[in-house]
């Protein structure tokens, strides 16, 4: 029984997974949209973070992931699972991810109401 290497189907393409914060799924990174805590370095604001989408994926710092959905959106939201998976105590300011997933959202809609 000596088994050097265990196949599970081949797969050569093995892309980077990650989790969406709102649904728990797992889903290529292609699939998700990147979000990043930007402190603001100015007067206190009712915020303690804003968090801002890094569709480019080129901002530093921790990100969590999220499907470009409202439905993964609002559970991440109501869970404050930004919180944890951002490592942020407090109040977040989510409206510019919000702004982004309505945008994206939107012209799918109405394509599907074209149809
Ligand atoms: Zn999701």
């Amino acid at each position: 029984m000596p088994r050097s290497h265990v196949s599970t189907g081949s797969t050569p393409i093995r892309l980077p997974v990650r989790t969406c914060v709102g649904c728990k799924e797992k889903a290529p990174t292609a699939d998700l949209l990147r979000v990043v805590v930007s402190r603001s370095g100015g007067e206190p604001q009712s915020f303690d973070c804003i968090v801002v989408p890094d569709a480019e994926h080129r901002l530093p710092g921790r990100g969590a992931w999220l499907h470009l959905d409202r439905t993964c959106l609002h559970n991440a939201e109501r869970r404050r699972a930004f919180g944890r998976a951002l490592r942020v105590p407090g109040a977040i300011d989510i409206s510019a991810v919000d702004a982004f997933v309505e945008r994206r959202v939107l012209p799918d809609e109405k394509n599907r109401q074209q149809h």
